[in-house]
């Protein structure tokens, strides 16, 4: 990888990676609290290089689910399979060291307030590394190139806009070179011109990493924008409904429910059309 300026370019459509292996398999899922059953029978594939959506209404289980797919909270019955390998199955050590593949950018970005930018970033490469205090530096610092935050290395997070801080959180998440980076409603709070910036970051790291996405998101312009696939949860059926390309499903799903979510504010139109009035 080349420490390349980033460019904002224009990520056009992007197509689904049908063909890729899975990265990440769930099987016969039932997430649950205290017996609560939250969804049921969930059954999908996250295949690698896609930037795969989670959508759907708030309440209906996907920050529960993400929590599955990060070895956070265990199923209540099926399995999570992560390159093979069953993450709530293996060892402990196993686990460890499948988490240390992902890549995590929480909803608030969760920045430590008290340490500048670098510091944050060096974090994970100081607890999992062995690199020399001039190395973490260094990386750190291409880390935050990457993210189009070159030289704000001694700034603390109160000290950037909210769209910064996201992308430092992003250069913190993506400090260890996962596999798979995982993001719970990355635009949330931020103003569209913002949004729509980390909209291309994600696609531009995902591919320029090599690496897989998995975006929690009711942001309908990301979601058209960005996912090569999707998955649907409902909240009355405890159950996905829709599976496949944002752009398709908009158009072909058999679901309502999907079509409405999908196009709100959109193509549908809920002004009331007059009657017609008929001349004798
Ligand atoms: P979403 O992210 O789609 O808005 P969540 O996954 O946060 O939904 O929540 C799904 C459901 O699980 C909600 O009804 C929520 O109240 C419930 N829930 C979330 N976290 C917990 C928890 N720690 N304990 C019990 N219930 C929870
Ligand atoms: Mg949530």
């Amino acid at each position: 990888m080349t420490n390349q300026a980033l460019t904002f370019a224009a990520s056009g459509t992007r197509s689904s990676t049908e063909t890729g292996e899975p990265h990440i398999e769930v099987s016969n899922l039932t997430m649950a609290y205290d017996g609560f059953v939250i969804q049921t029978g969930m059954n999908f594939k996250v295949r690698r290089g896609e930037i795969f959506i989670i959508m759907g209404p708030s309440g209906c289980g996907k920050s529960t689910l993400l929590r599955h797919l990060i070895g956070i909270k265990a199923p209540s019955s099926g399995s999570v399979r992560f390159d093979g390998l069953d993450l709530w199955g293996v060892d402990h050590e196993t686990r460890d060291s499948l988490l240390l593949r992902m890549g995590i950018l929480y909803q608030s970005g969760a920045l430590w307030s008290s340490m500048t930018l670098a510091e944050n970033i060096a974090l994970p490469l100081s607890a999992h590394t062995r690199l020399s205090k001039k190395e973490v530096a260094e990386l750190v610092s291409f880390k935050l190139s990457l993210v189009g935050l070159s030289g704000f290395e001694d700034y603390y997070p109160a000290e950037i806009s909210g769209g910064m801080q996201k992308r430092a959180a992003l250069a913190r998440a993506i400090a260890l070179d996962p596999e798979i980076l995982f993001f719970d409603e990355p635009s949330s709070g931020l103003d569209p011109i913002s949004a729509g910036r980390l909209d291309e970051l994600i696609v531009h790291l995902t591919e320029s990493l090599g690496s897989t996405a998995v975006v929690v998101t009711h942001d309908l312009a990301s979601i058209l924008e960005i996912g090569t696939n999707s998955i649907y949860l409902d909240i009355e059926t405890k159950s996905i409904l829709a599976e496949g390309p944002p752009g398709d499903l908009l158009e072909i799903s058999s679901s309502q429910n999907v079509r409405d979510f999908l196009s709100r504010g959109q193509g549908q139109k809920t002004r009331k059309t007059p009657p017609e009035h008929h001349q004798p």
